[in-house]
């Protein structure tokens, strides 16, 4: 059945000639966060449906018809995250983080799931990085947010490959006069404007600016726009912001059509852009959510926060001439061959000896001839190989061969000089290896 051996629609696998580069974006993103001051939360795949209805907006696309949403066999009804923050604001509040000093900075790796229409940089599963700091309502705050972001991006050597955007969408009571002005406005345009827009028109006018038709992006691309109607305080601090920026030698250009896709944002919003891989270029999106800890049954707690997609950021990667910026894994750094069944036992015992003390190595496991062996430690690309047999433990001393030139070094037959070698060889700094293991 075709079913058992293909993956849903817009999952994607990760193999192994590409999780190292996973691994490592991960790492470093976690790692460079950590010199902000975040520390990671982790929190569940699905969440009471409620949260997102409420955190995320029932008037944005992703509540309307991108959640995975399902009947638990309890009875209750469950959503697949189609984003961190709900979930991390949700495990914030209910295990009482918001107690602790502030600002509260967090940091999470989430999966999530939307189900939307598959195409490059678009998945039904995909993987966020994202961060949220809680507390803080200066501009300082926002600023910072930004450099991490575009921290990360550039430790990806990615600065000029991805710009910052950024704008100020106002808080609740600006936004509602913009809001009027823009009603205004699409009506007298509505007869060019998708179904979906029309729609819009009534509920979140300002969602028109997030579609992707053609003819509404014109439309919208004559609109007025919020920064026009900004209050003093939502003006002073988009304007502080810029300050800050500058300061800290962070080029952006204030782009008034991001409005970002959910509901919950206030003042700041931004996105990290590139226009490498296509339609799909926003790797970065994030902002100012004031509101949203009140509306989750909180107190009033100011917040900002972003997620980038690891996948676009990996496409980017790709298509890049340039080096990779993620180091291949090492290669097995010694092959242990055999010559029967007494000898592959005593190679596996000197493998667990040397893979203690760091290294990395294998043994035959199954019982191949010794030119088999040879040909496998060759595809391997092991930069040793060997093969023990009985008149090597008799004489105590092996063979190990450089494979990049054939040349033979006869070393001997025990697990502290055989790692000595290796070490000594290559010249690794690695402090375990004068750690040795047992000698026999
Ligand atoms: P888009 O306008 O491209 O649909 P969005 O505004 O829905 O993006 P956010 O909710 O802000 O996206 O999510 C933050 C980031 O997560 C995006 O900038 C993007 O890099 C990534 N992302 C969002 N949806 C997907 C998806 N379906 N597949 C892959 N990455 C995604
Ligand atoms: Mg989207």
């Amino acid at each position: 059945m075709a079913i058992l051996t293909k993956a849903p629609r817009g999952t994607q696998d990760v193999l192994p000639a590409q999780s190292y580069k996973w691994r490592e974006m991960e790492r470093m993103f976690m790692e460079t966060a950590q010199l902000f001051g975040f520390r990671e939360i982790r929190f569940p795949v699905f969440e009471h449906t409620e949260l997102f209805n409420r955190s995320v907006g029932d008037t944005t696309d992703v509540v309307q018809k991108e959640m995975y949403t399902f009947e638990d066999k309890g009875g209750r009804s469950l959503t697949l995250r189609p984003e961190g923050t709900a979930g991390a604001l949700r495990a914030v509040l209910e295990n009482g983080l918001l107690n602790e000093i502030l600002p509260l900075k967090v940091s999470y790796l989430a999966n999530c799931f939307r189900y939307e229409k598959p195409q490059a940089g678009r998945l039904r599963e995909f993987h966020q990085f994202g961060v949220e700091m809680l507390g803080a309502a200066d501009p300082a705050s926002d600023a910072q947010m930004i450099a991490l972001a575009r921290t990360l991006l550039d430790n990806l050597q990615l600065r000029r490959q991805v710009q910052l955007e950024i704008n100020s969408i106002g808080c609740p009571e600006c936004r509602a006069h913009y809001q009027q002005a823009l009603h205004k406005y699409l009506s007298a345009h509505s007869d060019g404007l998708c179904d979906t827009c029309k729609q819009r028109l009534e509920k979140n006018p300002m969602r028109i600016f997030d579609c992707k038709n053609l003819e509404c992006a014109t439309i919208a691309g004559n609109a007025p726009t919020i920064l026009e109607y900004l209050c003093k305080d939502c003006d002073d601090h988009f304007e502080e912001l810029q300050k800050h920026l500058k300061a800290t030698k962070i080029n952006f250009c204030v782009n008034p059509k991001i409005v970002r896709g959910l509901d919950y944002y206030t003042r700041t919003v931004f996105e990290f852009v590139s226009s490498d891989i296509g339609a799909q270029g926003t790797v970065c999106g994030g902002g100012r959510y004031d509101g949203l800890v009140e509306l989750l049954g909180g107190p009033p707690t100011p917040a900002i926060g972003f997620a980038m997609g690891l996948e676009r950021l990996l496409m980017i990667l790709e298509k890049r001439k340039r080096k990779s910026v993620f180091q291949a894994p090492k290669p097995c750094n010694l092959y242990i061959g055999s010559t029967g069944k007494l000898t592959q036992r005593r190679s596996e015992q000197l493998c667990m000896a040397l893979r203690a003390v760091g290294l990395q190595v294998e043994s035959d496991t199954m019982g191949r001839s010794v030119k088999a062996q040879m040909k496998y430690a060759n595809k391997l690309g092991a930069q040793f190989s060997c093969i023990l047999g009985e008149e090597e433990i008799a004489k105590k001393l092996i063979e190990v061969r450089r494979m990049e030139d054939g040349k033979i070094f006869e070393v001997p037959l025990t697990d502290l000089a055989i790692s000595r070698f290796l070490y000594c060889t290559h010249n690794w700094e690695d402090g375990r290896q004068d750690r040795g293991g047992d000698e026999d």
